[in-house]
């Protein structure tokens, strides 16, 4: 049977923007060092080693050991470790959606023909090649997939005033998390609709736009509760500990 996505290519948009002010960190997270690498060596990794044919790397505009950090990336980071899939590292933006705006726009302006893009949190280290390989599964059946796992807690919503107002089924809840997988016109679309929409509101993940501008329903892809995002401190020590298990002995 003809393989229709063949020839057409998988692409990887790596999110490393923003201040990450939780951190309390002069150096912005996802550079600080973390079982002796970058933050953000993990996840470029997983990718490398995957299916994905091209990564864009998208950065902040921190100036770090004297040099902006785009720069700062290609030497440090893409040319140290020697990372040949990515393609190019472009400037982030304001908002986290901003950054994934100018990731795609810089995907297509590529002369490659992309069928899927997973879109990641680059703060998230512990992503594993067997988690993109179901997102690029999942991608190709669905065509709008997002990593979560069901939540463990009890959630409840409150009012203005702190009180608990609802309790929502659990059973329903999940916890969401990066990467999120697309087919490339649907998701490409769908952010040039919302980056235009004054009535957006808070945009905080790529799921929201393709659940608000497009009739594509997502699915979720059952992921694993390691794949944490770094936010604040004790974040690295939890990220450190699965790191450890995963790479034993490697560096
Ligand atoms: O700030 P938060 O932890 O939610 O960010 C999630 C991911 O989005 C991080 O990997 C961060 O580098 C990225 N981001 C970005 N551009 C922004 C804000 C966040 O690329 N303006």
């Amino acid at each position: 049977m003809k393989d229709e996505y063949a020839v057409k290519k998988t692409a990887a948009i790596v999110l490393a923007g923003g201040k990450g002010s939780r951190m309390n960190s002069e150096l912005p997270k996802q550079y600080m060092e973390l079982c002796k690498r970058p933050v953000i060596y993990y996840a470029l990794d997983a990718f490398e080693k995957s299916r994905v044919d091209i990564i864009v790397l998208v950065t902040g505009d921190a100036v770090i050991d004297g040099m902006d950090e785009k720069t700062f990336c290609g030497k440090n980071i893409i040319e140290r470790y020697g990372f040949g899939k990515v393609q190019s590292i472009v400037q982030g933006g304001k908002e986290r959606y901003n950054s994934v705006f100018n990731g795609l726009s810089a995907l297509s302006e590529s002369k490659n023909d992309i069928e899927l893009v997973l879109i990641h949190d680059g703060a998230r280290p512990c992503i594993t090649t067997e988690l993109i390989e179901k997102c690029i599964e999942d991608a190709r059946q669905y065509k709008a997939c997002v990593a979560a796992v069901p939540v463990k807690d009890t959630i409840k919503v409150s009012d203005e005033r702190g009180f608990a107002k609802l309790t929502p089924d659990r059973k329903l809840l999940w916890q969401v998390q990066t990467p999120q997988s697309f087919d490339f016109n649907l998701i490409r679309e769908a952010y040039e609709k919302m980056i235009s929409d004054t009535e957006r509101g808070n945009i905080t993940d790529d799921a929201m736009v393709a659940e608000r501008y497009t009739d594509t329903p997502v699915k979720f892809t059952m992921s694993s509760y390691k794949n944490i995002k770094i936010t604040t401190p004790e974040d690295m020590m939890t990220a450190q500990i699965f790191l450890d298990e995963k790479n034993f002995g490697k560096f």
